[in-house]
């Protein structure tokens, strides 16, 4: 519980006020790496609240939602500490890639924590979250979205591994973000959420937008994070006032997760590549999206969803290889309001 001041990174942060700092992982070859960290301390005490963004490299849009939170959120409002990571991995952000490039292997950050600070780079970075951050919340928020793949996403992740009163709280930071569908997945102690389970804390993942959109989806697509986090902050009692939640929302398994992905590399020509796709059901047999290869100018694959339920991942018009990712349904069939 936050009643003092709140210290991070040499950094002293007075309740009711707000400060940035780096948090320092080591020296490479491209120079010092530090991984930056906003906080907002509260005026009154309250439980300390993490958001990390960009632990994938090259998911960069939920880093717009931090720092409309950063800029937005009064102190003298919030009881508590909010936690804000933009950037997680600068390795991979920096080169616009989903895992950093490094000689040694363990360089995807979604499955190093707790991490190793003799370990490869993105180990370090994991230990030094680790320290820094995570064994220093009461709660958690780990957001990715679509990156260089071209996807769009739209879900939270609750961890299968989680049981008793850290599942009921992990389910409910889940739910008050908003995205009609919650995901019981296969998130590992070596991941931020499944590490902050072990630790016997709820976390919630949330996969939700995309990068390089048009203004107007990104704008939506922030301003659903802002509200999620928001949600999820009321929840935890840092913000007054109750969640904005859709009327239905839902729970699946990975069972229910049916996909529909190219099997040949091409060029996918989406017809569901909207925000309004997101969340919206389809009818087993509706088309989502066609491949036409891009040597012979030929229809080679029309990709269609494989069951009647909620569409939570689609794809944006443009080149995909052999085995990439398309569209995943929800399945009806095992749907549980939740
Ligand atoms: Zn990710």
């Amino acid at each position: 519980m936050n009643s003092h001041s709140f210290s991070i990174a040499n950094t002293e942060v007075p309740p009711g006020k707000r400060a940035s700092a780096m948090l320092h992982v080591t020296r490479t070859l491209r120079g010092d790496l530090a991984v930056p960290v906003h906080v907002i301390n509260g005026a009154s005490a309250g439980p300390v609240f993490a958001v990390l963004c960009n632990v994938h490299g090259d998911e960069a849009m939920p880093l717009l939602a931090a720092l409309r939170l950063y800029r937005e959120i009064e102190a003298s409002k919030l009881s508590g500490t909010l936690i804000l990571l933009p950037v997680c991995n600068p390795l991979a952000f920096s080169d616009f890639r989903r895992e950093s490039a490094e000689q040694r292997e363990n360089t995807d950050l979604h499955r190093c924590f707790p991490g190793n600070a003799r370990g490869s780079v993105t180990e370090m970075i994991a230990r030094t979250l680790a320290e820094n951050v995570l064994d220093k919340v009461d709660a958690l928020c780990d957001m990715h979205s679509g990156g260089q793949g071209g996807r769009i996403h739209q879900r939270a992740d609750l961890s299968e591994a989680a049981t008793g009163e850290v599942r009921d709280k992990s389910l409910e930071l889940c739910r008050v973000f908003g995205t009609g569908v919650v995901h019981v997945n296969n998130l590992p102690p070596s991941t931020a959420v499944g590490y902050l389970n072990s630790r016997g804390k709820p976390a919630a993942g949330v996969e939700i937008g995309g990068t390089y959109m048009a203004g107007p989806m990104t704008e939506e697509f922030v301003s659903r994070i802002v509200r999620g986090l928001t949600n999820q902050m009321k929840s935890l009692g840092m913000l007054e006032g109750a969640p904005e939640l859709p009327a239905k929302q839902y729970l699946f398994t990975r069972k229910e997760r049916k996909e529909a992905n190219p099997t040949k590399g091409g060029y996918v020509i989406s017809h569901a590549n909207d925000i309004q796709d997101l969340g919206r059901w389809v009818k087993a047999g509706e088309k989502l999206g066609s491949v036409v290869d891009p040597y012979t100018f030929e229809e080679s694959e029309a990709l269609a969803a494989p069951c009647d339920g909620v569409l939570f991942f689609s794809r944006m018009s443009g080149p995909a290889e052999a085995g990439a990712k398309g569209y995943a349904i929800a399945d009806a069939a095992g749907l549980k309001e939740i």
